[in-house]
């Protein structure tokens, strides 16, 4: 049985007031969330005040990327161990925008993953296909390269110590979400590849879904039998549909 997840990607929105108040909202919503585990990742900024404000609650919180490096002259970077030492259980790694916009390729991110995993943080790795991609119909080779690269770096018991979450690119904030049926096909694909290496290891792993998630797809969306939950940009913003979100998933 895996545990469904939810995790908030905040982005590089919010100032220190707008935190403390989707925060608290959070935190008085999630008693009514047994089942699923709430996962917040706030900018680097934030994460300190983040962190206060969610201590010795059920609520999570991790980083939205990572350096390789421990440490050192690497202007604007941010380590694993800064992260752990604010308390963070996660970091997402992979991002489409840290692909595209960063230029984060397949062997980066196999490397901030192993680092990640190397300190003791839960890596949520992205995979996901540009919308010419999936026109085109190469879906399965780009999530599969993708997630081989991390496979090749960590091995398969590396990835039962991460989360999987499939964004396609085509539906990040862009208000067009892949149906559940779109979505479930690509998560069964990523599970039967992973089974090829290990069968126990993809039965286990948790797949989350990303992509235009709202209150109003969250429960159609987590139906199916491969997503295990999400990962929300936009929706993550405000309280109570997170909270919609995450009473979905539970
Ligand atoms: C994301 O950034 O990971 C994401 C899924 O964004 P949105 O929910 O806004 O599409």
């Amino acid at each position: 049985m895996r545990q469904p997840l939810v995790a908030g990607n905040w982005k590089m929105n919010g100032s220190k007031a707008e935190a403390a108040e989707l925060i608290e909202g959070i935190k008085a919503g999630s008693g009514a969330v047994s089942m699923a585990e709430i996962v917040v990742c706030p900018p680097y900024i934030l994460i300190p005040g983040v962190a206060d404000s969610l201590a010795g609650s059920s609520v999570a919180w991790g980083g939205q990327n990572l350096s390789t490096e421990p440490k050192g002259a690497f202007t604007g970077e941010i380590s694993a161990a800064m992260l752990l030492d604010f308390g963070c259980k996660y970091v997402i790694v992979g991002h489409s925008e840290r692909r595209a916009l960063y230029g984060e390729t397949d062997e980066l991110v196999a490397e901030k993953y192993a680092v990640a995993l190397e300190a003791g943080l839960v890596p949520i790795l992205c995979v996901g296909e540009l919308l010419e991609e999936r026109e085109s119909g190469t879906t399965e080779a780009v999530v599969g390269r993708q997630l081989d690269a991390v496979v090749a770096r960590v091995g398969i018991a590396g990835i039962a110590r991460g989360v999987i979450a499939y964004e396609p690119v085509w539906a990040i904030g862009t208000g067009k979400t892949a149906t559940p049926d779109q979505a479930q096909e690509v998560h069964a694909f990523i599970r039967e590849r992973l089974a090829k290496a290990d069968a126990g290891v993809a039965e286990g792993v948790r797949i989350l879904y990303g992509g235009s998630v709202k209150g109003a797809n969250a429960a159609e969306l987590f139906s199916m039998a491969d997503i295990d939950g999400g990962l929300i940009g936009g929706a993550s913003l405000a309280a109570e549909e997170f909270l919609t979100i995450c009473r979905a998933a539970n």
